[in-house]
């Protein structure tokens, strides 16, 4: 078995995998399944601070994505697509598939979306239906002030569709103090789960809007208003994956128990990226840096390909090389969740360090070493 040290999913806790093998009822039938997923999508809205209501999807994150612009666009509606990386240029895709047109809002990949450019760029034209924006992009690892860009939209009148699938959970986010009409997460990042599920975060303007469509929501599964009344009237419109969901709860219950969660988030990135740092290593971000994932730039000397099979083969570790403009370009450190732990950064970095020097590349400093005295 590898360590899972990648930017998602993470590692999976003892009582997780337990909860996902518990005997399984009929979801459709028994009303205790009823009962149990609605108070855990009432913990979902709890841990976020709002009483938006939170929903759980069967389908890996990208549902989320998607059902949001599924749910949302209708022919010929302008988009904003606030496009600072892979995840936010990609909304684009989903907005197109539904008919919408998306108008891309894009800025540097190297920092956070800069709140006075977004400002002035709304000042000449905000007639969107919805906007979409990324809270960490991972493939960078950027970081966004979702909450302050929503309350900036929401002052043009414009709904928010917001990724956190890779921020939530592992960074603080108050939906209660957002205008996010659509949050979207996943199981398989910071939360610790195997990946599955999507969980979704939806306000009552988006529900109206949503009903107030003059066509139909083109598609079945990425629906979201045919989960609106699941509780009240006990169906669902596919079966839920129970065990999934049995996995999610107890995992959404160890976030809840843990008071140190952000805490550990930030003092195990931060310790990782001075490290990098101290070692001659360059980071791919100037500033905006997510606490649940530090992405590198490949040095010379070796290829990403190399470094994460050394990693792999020989030390037994996974981490991420990435895709689209950042192919090849950078290797990216999972710290989310359950992979956000002392013993087993520090074994990744020592890994790293081998597989480097092997390679003829010589670092300024013991990654290993320096990273657990900067976290002692
Ligand atoms: C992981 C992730 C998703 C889900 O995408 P997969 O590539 O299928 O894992 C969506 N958005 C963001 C920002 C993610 O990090």
């Amino acid at each position: 078995m590898y360590k899972i040290m990648t930017a998602g999913p993470s590692q999976v806790r003892q009582n997780v995998r337990d909860a996902r093998a518990l005997p399984c009822t009929n979801p459709d039938i028994d009303p205790a399944f009823y009962d149990f997923y609605h108070e855990t999508c009432a913990l979902l809205s709890k841990a976020l601070h709002t009483d938006q209501t939170a929903f759980i999807l069967g389908g890996e994150g990208i549902l989320g994505l998607e059902a949001a612009c599924a749910s949302l666009t209708e022919p010929g509606d302008r988009v904003l697509v606030i496009d600072n990386g892979i995840f936010g240029k990609g909304f684009a895709d989903f907005v197109k598939i539904y008919e919408g047109v998306p108008v891309l809002f894009t800025t540097d990949y190297h920092e956070p979306v800069p709140l006075n450019a977004l400002r002035a760029y709304l000042q000449n034209d905000h007639d969107f239906k919805y906007a979409t924006v990324v809270h960490c992009d991972t493939p960078s690892g950027v970081l966004n002030d979702v909450e302050a860009i929503s309350r900036l939209l929401n002052s043009y009148g414009i709904m928010v569709v917001a990724d956190s699938v890779a921020g939530m959970f592992g960074e603080p986010l108050d939906l209660g103090k957002s205008c996010i009409d659509i949050l979207c997460g996943g199981s398989q990042k910071a939360l610790s789960c195997p990946p599955g599920l999507t969980m979704i975060w939806v306000s009552d303007r988006a529900f109206r809007a949503m009903e107030e469509r003059k066509t139909p929501i083109r598609s079945f599964y990425a629906n979201i208003l045919a989960m609106k009344n699941y509780y009240k009237d006990q169906w669902f419109p596919y079966t839920m994956p129970v065990s999934d969901i049995n996995g999610l709860r107890q995992a959404l219950d160890n976030f809840l128990d843990d008071p140190d969660v952000f805490d550990r988030h930030a003092r195990i990135a931060g310790a990782v990226r001075e490290t990098v740092r101290a070692a001659g290593l360059s980071l791919y971000l100037r500033s905006g840096m997510s606490n649940t994932v530090t992405v590198i730039n490949v040095p010379d000397g070796i290829t990403d390909r190399e470094l994460l099979k050394e990693m792999a083969e020989d030390y037994n570790i996974l981490i991420s090389g990435c895709f689209d403009v950042l192919a090849g370009k950078v290797v990216r450190i999972g710290h989310m969740g359950e992979s956000c732990n002392r013993p087993d950064v520090a074994d990744t970095l020592c890994a790293m360090q081998k597989v480097l020097e092997k390679h003829g590349i010589r670092l300024k400093c013991d990654m290993k070493q320096t990273f657990l005295t900067l976290t002692k």
